[in-house]
């Protein structure tokens, strides 16, 4: 039997992929490159974006006419996405049981089918959930509908799921969640001491030792070791759930990578409390400068959105103001679009027009793309480490630890006395030659650390 899996969205989406593909191979399934060689198509939309549940809803139609043609041999099963009478199984984000179980009988995911079934890692990087669903409810979003409220995974879950990756030749993992610094939160225990030093906080134990409950700190701690790993990265941050130990951490620990991701969507304080951030622009101010203290190094990326209800060209030339003070590595900017269910959909009135949000977000676009080239070109003449990712027609890609994109020139005719020629899944120092606001380019400055 072979199963085919269409995923649309973000890295959370694809990793529930990733993970229900695990399961049907353990089952016995194998993989078909499209779905018209499948007897299973598995439809995983994005639930953030209304664009993407609609390209599923495309993709969906075409599925149906497939199972007509084949007069219904063909199972359609949809994660995270609403109902459609032709579907034979729906199932929301995580539930791969349901999915499984209509395959298969129960008998056979009793047991230790879930806490051994890992993910087959697709090349040297893996994303890794540790946290599901949101507790937020910010007004635009539809995240805390469809993937319910925060679940942290267990450190022995994770750690598990890291060591087996890292056995299969990975060498980078992303730890994932809505936000991530909530991770833990939900656990049994009492509360961490978050202003408390990382390691051995309480009379020489760590904080499980003690019974507390776990932080994105203890967590980075917990893997770090794991043979094999290189690096450590976490997504995406929460202003409100970080904490100065968090911080510290990503500072110290040498395979946690100094980037953090830290959604911004407004500069304004009307329009954030507009949107329930459950933040304030000096707060975020304040978390900003206190990373940039704490962890020199660091880079910061964010996530905008213009046009959102009400927001007057005042306070979108604020939101222009906070993004040319902080100067962030690369900015994510979406032009506000109503989400059916949401509360901002419910009881708020779109009021920006469609060509006033798309000039707004241009605006953004240009001033990103000025500073993202000031910053990037500071980078030309220095040694960044990179991790290789991909190769094509001789050219490696990879990031160096700041989550910026690297474009490496192979030396032809590189000579074993010159060194090792660098393969998928080596740290790589190279010599930055040519920046963009998008990517870096450069070339091997030394020897390969597998
Ligand atoms: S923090 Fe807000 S925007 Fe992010 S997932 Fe939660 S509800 Fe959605």
């Amino acid at each position: 039997m072979r199963y085919h899996i269409w995923t649309e969205g973000c890295q959370m989406n694809e990793a529930d992929s990733e993970k229900l593909a695990a399961g049907l191979a353990k089952l016995g399934w194998e993989e078909a490159q499209k779905a018209d060689q499948a007897d299973l198509a598995v439809v995983n939309t994005c639930v953030v974006r209304q664009k993407a549940e609609d390209r599923a809803a495309g993709y969906l139609g075409m599925l149906r006419k497939l199972k007509q043609s084949r007069n219904g041999g063909l199972q359609i099963a949809v994660m995270g996405c609403s109902r459609f009478p032709y579907v034979d199984v729906w199932a929301r984000p995580q539930s791969f049981e349901v999915v499984l179980r209509h395959v298969m009988p129960e008998s056979e995911l009793g047991g230790e089918f879930w806490p051994d079934t890992f993910p087959e890692p697709k090349g040297p990087t893996a994303f890794v959930p540790v946290i599901h669903g949101c507790n937020k409810f910010c007004t635009y979003c539809i995240v805390p509908y469809r993937r319910g409220r925060e679940r942290s995974r267990t450190i022995e879950d994770i750690a598990r799921e890291v060591g087996s990756h890292c056995a299969r030749g990975v060498r980078e993992v992303t730890l994932l969640g809505q936000t991530v610094e909530a991770y833990g939160k939900d656990l049994p225990g009492p509360s961490l001491d978050t202003s408390a030093p990382r390691g051995a906080d309480y009379s020489g134990r760590t904080a499980e030792e003690a019974g507390r409950k776990p932080d994105l700190a203890s967590l980075f701690e917990a893997v770090h070791d794991t043979p094999g790993l290189a690096r450590i990265r976490f997504l995406t941050s929460y202003p409100r759930d970080m904490t100065e130990r968090i911080v510290r951490s990503v500072a110290e620990l040498p395979k946690v990578c100094e980037h953090f991701n830290i959604p911004l969507q407004a500069g304004d304080n009307d329009v954030l409390a507009q949107m329930r951030r459950g933040y304030t622009i000096e707060e975020y101010l304040e978390w900003v400068h206190r990373i940039r203290e704490i962890s020199r190094k660091a880079t910061l990326s964010t996530d905008v959105i213009v046009g959102f209800c009400g927001e007057t060209e005042a306070q979108f030339e604020r939101t222009l103001g906070v993004l040319e003070q902080l100067r962030f590595d690369k900015v994510h900017v979406a032009a506000y679009s109503p989400r059916p269910g949401t509360i901002a959909w419910r009881h708020m009135e779109d009021t920006v027009p469609q060509a006033e949000k798309m000039r707004r977000l241009h605006a953004v676009e240009a001033l990103q793309e000025r500073v993202g080239s000031e910053i990037n070109a500071q980078l030309v003449g220095t040694v960044q480490e990179v991790l290789v990712e991909g190769e094509k027609d001789g050219v490696l890609t990879g990031r160096n630890r700041g989550n910026k994109l690297v474009h490496v020139r192979q030396e032809r005719g590189r000579s074993k006395e010159q060194g090792q020629t660098p393969a998928i899944g080596d740290l790589v120092d190279v010599r930055i030659t040519k920046a963009t606001a998008w990517s870096l380019q450069g070339e091997v400055a030394a020897s390969v650390a597998a």
